[in-house]
């Protein structure tokens, strides 16, 4: 294992980043053999087991309530559906599942409980359980811990400076708060981010600083090529280019030597020998799924012919940590508060932000 640093620079990571193609591809290829079998890579499913109706205005977002997008809403899925959609992900490879709520936060109650029910439900699959639910507070991310969570996903998106130029609703702080607040459980920490937003490289180095200085680093790393959708304040923004994500999935590979990188959104516009290159740089997670919680993704089959062409195995779950225990709701230390999470409302507006809202008013 080569030892790992929790004190980069903004510099140093440039410098990573910008180094001849080969030299990059090389290197990261070496950091990621000595700390990862180079021959297998993780499977997820993600579901979105509430869909639409966000109050937060993430510029990249079409669950956002406020932007027109052609996005079907739905109420929180039955743990019976989830458990269903759960096999079906285990029948065909996948050793995780992700439920994405669009949430701003987590509140306590019947909602929460459903949540928690359904996350004992997958543990006890013997499949790895991850949520992304919005903030939480410590208590709720104990009793997610209590429940058998293995990861808590809250994706930091971009540097500190260029997400106040993405997100007006709540600030950076709010993410390393929540973040701070899973690592007080056993729980792991899934954050990664969004390239392609309009941000610059020092926003993708600044990123990777904000992720890399956490101590521990998050065990899981998502790195996505923004979907630009029709009707989001970014629908304009330009594809990422093949290469631009290959350097970005290996500057995170070494300078987070034993994280899980995640190829997450964006793999649609990316060809086979794209996700090669991608899997040789580091990246040794996808996630599976005709649909990454709104937006398209390969067929799963189609990725597992990658795999074979590509001599790829799927990984078995619990290989990086034993399975969490399961506590029954009535065994429950923690018990609801009725909390909700506190967050800071910076005061500024994103005009483009405010534009596809008015946008959005007139079309209705
Ligand atoms: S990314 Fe999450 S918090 Fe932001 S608008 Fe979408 S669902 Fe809401």
């Amino acid at each position: 294992m080569s030892a790992t640093r929790h004190n980069w620079t903004k510099e140093e990571i440039l410098e990573i980043y910008n180094k001849p193609f080969m030299e990059l591809l090389y290197e990261a290829a070496t950091v990621h053999r000595v700390n990862h079998d180079p021959n297998v890579v993780q499977v997820s499913t993600l579901l979105s087991i509430k869909t639409g109706g966000c109050s937060e205005d993430c510029g990249y977002c079409p669950q956002a309530a406020r932007y027109h997008t052609d996005i079907e809403g739905n109420d929180l899925m039955s743990v019976q559906q989830v458990k269903a959609q759960a096999l079906r992900a285990k029948s065909t490879g996948s050793s995780r599942v992700c439920m994405g709520a669009a949430w701003r936060n987590v509140k306590d109650g019947e909602e929460f409980d459903q949540v928690l029910e359904m996350v004992r439900t997958i543990n006890k699959l013997e499949m790895e359980v991850c949520c992304t639910l919005g903030m939480v507070t410590e208590n709720q991310a104990q009793r997610l811990a209590e429940a058998g969570l293995y990861a808590y996903n809250h994706n930091l998106d971009s540097s500190e400076e260029y997400y106040k130029e993405v997100i007006s609703t709540r600030g950076y702080q709010d993410r390393l708060d929540t973040i701070d607040n899973v690592r007080k459980t056993n729980v792991t920490v899934c954050s990664g981010g969004i390239i392609g937003m309009g941000e610059n490289i020092e926003d993708r180095a600044g990123m990777l600083v904000a992720l890399s200085t956490l101590n521990p680093q998050p065990e899981s790393t998502p790195i996505n090529a923004l979907v630009a959708v029709e009707g989001t304040p970014l629908e304009d923004q330009k594809p990422v280019s093949i290469w631009d994500m290959v350097r970005m999935v290996a500057t995170t590979r070494i300078v987070m030597p034993e994280t899980q990188v995640r190829l997450s959104a964006g793999r649609t516009q990316m060809t086979r020998e794209g996700q090669a290159m991608c899997f040789f740089a580091g990246a040794n997670s996808i996630f599976a799924g005709d649909k990454l919680l709104t937006t398209p993704n390969p067929d799963v089959n189609e990725d597992m012919k990658m795999f074979e062409e590509l001599g790829l195995n799927p990984q078995k779950p619990f290989t990086k940590k034993v399975q969490p225990q399961t506590v029954e709701a009535q065994n429950s230390e923690y018990q609801s508060l009725g909390e909700k999470p506190k967050w800071t409302r910076p005061d500024h507006t994103i005009e483009r932000n405010e534009a596809a809202k008015v946008k959005a008013k007139a079309l209705k």
